[in-house]
């Protein structure tokens, strides 16, 4: 089927980011009363049109209808609401306390500035959210935005090129579409900062593009995700939720589980359970069921399927059944599985196949999670505290979600970004507006008190440092004192610097 999606030529590519520069430059994107009419505006997008997005869902990935509300609609109109109700709040200057004693007197604070023109890359996977919702942090900040759809969900970028400039002012924010040959010319394009989600790989070309410009990156990455499982869990209900956290979007999520590490005493209780989910879930058959996703292309069902036909350990418990005419690959689980495994455990998995691997002790589950870089996200299901802590304190990752799976992302008071390999930087509510924000330092003095600056200016000479050392350097009593807050020390303290003073006077 040819795909509903037209790419922009490399002219009109180069003519969108110059256009959005002069607008962004007449200040026109920069009043609150602005920005939240086109925040209002991209609420009423989703909202006036929901049913059609479903179905471009449906098209791209037969996403059901519950995910989809889920995973792309409420996320984008809870994001508009958040920063419809709080964007007052955020891009308020902040009055700061001034630390240096010779400032005392004067103003200081921070500004909340645009960073300029962005760009933001989105995601297939989740083509609404990954795409919108860095885009209303982009447009709550102030900034002139281009927005580069993924064309792999080619309908859901269709229709948001259809529907964004029917909404959004076309001055400021620009729908760019194509592949690699098109994101590759958007890159040479500068930009004052990019937003990318995507894989690892890409993520590197995208920071090498930016660093030409040195311009900042945001980048939400993945990787293998790990869940671990301790002694003491109640096995089916972590078998419930550990299957939510693979078969959601079948498995095509930046935070699907990856992998488990299942104590060996535990495994067949925890196969067992997880059989009895899927099967409550998806039925016999679960290409049957209206409730599960398929792959995204071909190219995702072939690499997959090269994923369980080639692996090098472990058996297969239930599925790995695959229709490439119907993009379709069941709910997989492959046990007896070895951390070695270079094509079950080489990459991120990115599709419904779950690996599990057992250990003997949970030391052990801890250095196996560390031989990968972190994560974007570690699962750990306990009942126990102490071992909560243990694989806490022992491992890095961005996020952590405890006992459940997929839910901290949904959680938008929370911070979503990555670490190390699995992302720079994170967004989600008043952190978009940070990502998208630069914070411009303001000293302010008055053309006044001019003797004061005197200690700072030539001819320099020891007791004009002397004052010089106690306007820029807290004296260690008062950091003393402020540790220490017992009143009649604090009176002696005080007396104490107030004789040192007179003397130094005398
Ligand atoms: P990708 O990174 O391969 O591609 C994303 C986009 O980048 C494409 O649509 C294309 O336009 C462009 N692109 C691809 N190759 C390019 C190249 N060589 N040069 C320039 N541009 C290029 O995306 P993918 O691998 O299909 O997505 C899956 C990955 O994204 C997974 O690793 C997943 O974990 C990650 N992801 C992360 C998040 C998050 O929020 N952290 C969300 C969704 C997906």
């Amino acid at each position: 089927m040819s795909s509903p999606l037209t790419y922009s030529t490399f002219d009109s590519i180069q003519d969108s980011v110059s256009y959005l520069r002069v607008n962004f430059d007449t200040g026109k994107a920069r009043p609150l009363s602005f920005r939240k009419l086109q925040i209002q505006q991209l609420y009423d997008l989703v909202k006036d049109n929901e049913e059609r997005i479903y179905e471009a869902l449906a098209k791209d990935m037969n996403k059901p209808r519950s995910e989809a509300l889920s995973g792309d609609i409420a996320p984008v109109l809870e994001e508009c609401l958040y920063f419809l109700d709080n964007l007052d709040r955020l891009a308020k200057e902040e009055k700061v306390k001034p630390r240096l004693g010779m400032h005392a007197m004067d103003t200081v604070k921070v500004r909340r500035d645009p960073l300029g023109v962005v760009l933001i890359i989105g995601c297939w996977n989740y083509p609404v959210q990954l795409s919108l919702v860095p885009l209303v942090g982009a447009i709550a900040a102030g900034n002139a935005v281009v927005l580069k759809l993924s064309e792999i969900s080619s309908y859901t970028a269709a229709l948001l090129t259809e529907l964004i400039p029917r909404y959004l002012n076309n001055a400021l924010y620009r729908v760019v579409n194509g592949a690699v040959e098109e994101t590759t010319f958007l890159l040479t394009q500068k930009f004052d900062h990019i937003f990318y989600t995507g894989s690892p790989n890409v993520g590197k070309i995208v920071m090498a593009a930016a660093s030409k410009h040195l311009t900042g990156v945001t980048l939400e990455l993945g990787g293998k995700s790990p869940a671990v499982i301790t002694e003491d869990a109640d096995i089916q209900l972590v078998a419930n939720r550990i299957a939510f956290g693979k078969f959601y979007n079948c498995g095509q999520i930046c935070i699907a589980v990856d992998y488990v590490l299942c104590p060996a005493a535990r495994l067949d209780e925890f196969t067992n359970a997880f059989r009895k989910t899927i099967k409550e879930w998806f039925g016999e058959n679960p290409k049957n069921s209206k409730d599960y996703a398929r792959l995204v292309s071909v190219r995702h069902v072939d690499r997959i399927a090269g994923i369980i036909e080639n692996r090098k350990s472990g058996g297969i418990v239930f599925g790995g059944d695959v229709d490439r005419d119907s993009r379709y690959i069941a709910p997989t689980l492959i046990t007896d599985v070895k951390f070695n495994d270079d094509v079950l455990m080489g990459e991120e998995i990115f599709g419904p196949v779950l690996p599990v691997i057992t250990y003997n002790n949970l030391d052990e589950a801890i250095t196996l999670i560390k031989k990968n870089p972190p994560p974007l996200v570690l699962y750990i299901f306990s009942k126990k505290q102490k071992l909560i802590e243990q694989v806490l304190q022992n491992t890095q990752s961005g996020g952590v979600c405890v006992n459940d799976t997929l839910m901290h992302q949904a959680e938008y008071a929370l911070p979503f970004g990555g670490v190390g390999n699995s992302g720079v930087g994170n967004y989600h509510g008043h952190r978009s507006f940070n990502t998208f924000t630069h914070e411009r330092a303001i000293l302010q003095k008055k053309q006044k008190l001019e003797f004061i600056n005197k200690v700072r200016y030539p001819p320099y000479n020891s007791s004009r440092d002397a004052i010089l050392r106690n306007f820029m350097v807290t004296h260690p009593y008062i950091v003393y004192l402020k540790r220490n807050r017992g009143p009649i020390k604090t009176i002696l303290i005080l007396i104490f610097l107030f004789l040192v003073y007179l003397k130094k006077r005398a």
